[in-house]
């Protein structure tokens, strides 16, 4: 019998989690799971300030498929899946959000495809349902985002998939700290396989994603792929040089030809003002990647768990192997 994980970070979640816990149930207690599959769920917790911890512990208490991660504070939902990954020790790894976004029933097409030998199952959603400006910046941050890196990423995939025991094994042996995984995914490479669904409505509780954290998620993608954005101000930097060349020997015959006129001071001011922007914005770009290389020289662990009902050994083993 093969052995199926399904992966829910949950932060805040106490709102959705038993229907969510519910739904999820009665997927993997399906026929067409249960003759093949043994399943567990891992909920991990990322630091709720609410009851999502009391809510998982009593539903572990009373399914002992459930296992429960939990950490000392909000780590973040790379954090999250991480730990999951790590701790799914199964043939098939499912990553799904706790808020029932990611309707469940997908799970049987995508186990259908995983039967045909697909090693990542991706689940696409459209995009209804979700207001202008959400959109506008979505399609935005794709496209500039694809000019940017080197991996293809795709809009409307999340971290909703199926991933095989050698996908997953592939995503551990990347320890990188600041973990990109929509870019992680698509580096690791192996047979895809993208389904559609419709968009879902959050139905309780609330997202944890502002405007200035898409932001920082962008900037996150662009700086932890590759160095293509340094590469861009070298560009910049030319061009720009070439052109104050250019412009330095006009004004330069100009003055031969005709003496000096009026002091330009528009010129000056808006040269000044140009330059004072790039120079800003190439220092930012540059302690961006300092800043990266800090987080990594300094080994830290991703997350510190505080509570668990996983064999206390397998985990300190596990944790031990690693970095
Ligand atoms: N999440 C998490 N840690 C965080 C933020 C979110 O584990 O710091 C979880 C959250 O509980 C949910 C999933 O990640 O299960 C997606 O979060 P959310 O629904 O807020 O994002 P959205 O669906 O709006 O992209
Ligand atoms: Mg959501």
């Amino acid at each position: 019998m093969k052995e199926l994980s399904l992966i829910i970070p949950c932060y805040n979640e106490s709102s959705p989690l038993r229907d969510t816990f519910f739904q999820l149930q009665k997927v993997l207690s399906s026929e067409t799971i249960k003759k093949k599959y043994s399943s567990k769920m891992i909920f991990v917790n990322d630091g709720s300030t609410d009851n999502t911890l009391e809510i998982i512990q009593e539903i572990a208490n009373e399914n002992s498929n459930v296992k429960f991660i939990s950490f000392s504070r909000n780590f973040g939902k790379e954090a999250a899946m991480l730990a999951g990954l790590k701790y799914s020790n199964g043939d098939i790894t499912i990553i799904i959000d706790a808020d029932l976004q990611h309707p469940p029933h997908l799970i049987l097409d995508m186990i259908k495809y995983y039967e045909e030998g697909y090693d990542q199952v991706i689940a696409k959603r459209s995009r209804r349902g979700e207001n202008i400006a959400r959109k506008w910046t979505t399609r935005f941050y794709y496209q500039i985002i694809n000019k940017l890196i080197d991996v293809e990423l795709v809009d409307g995939i999340g971290d909703f998939r199926l991933l095989s025991r050698d996908a997953v094994d592939s995503l551990l042996a990347m320890p990188e700290y600041n973990r990109f995984s929509k870019g992680l995914f698509s580096w690791i490479g192996f047979k895809k396989k993208i389904i559609d669904y419709e968009n879902q409505e959050r139905v309780s509780g609330e997202s944890k994603w502002g405007f200035s954290s898409l932001l920082n998620y962008a900037i996150d993608g662009m700086t932890s792929f590759n160095s293509k954005p340094l590469r861009l101000l070298i560009y910049l930097g030319v061009i720009i040089t070439i052109l104050n060349l250019i412009y330095i020997g006009y004004t330069f015959f100009n003055i031969l030809a005709f003496g000096i006129d009026t002091p330009g001071y528009f010129t000056l001011i808006s040269s000044i003002l140009l330059l004072g922007g790039i120079q800003l914005i190439s220092i930012g770009i540059l302690g961006e990647y300092v800043g990266r290389i800090f987080y990594e020289v300094k080994q830290r662990p991703y997350y510190i768990i505080k509570d668990t009902n996983i064999k206390s050994e397998s985990i300190q083993l596990r944790e031990k192997n690693e970095r």
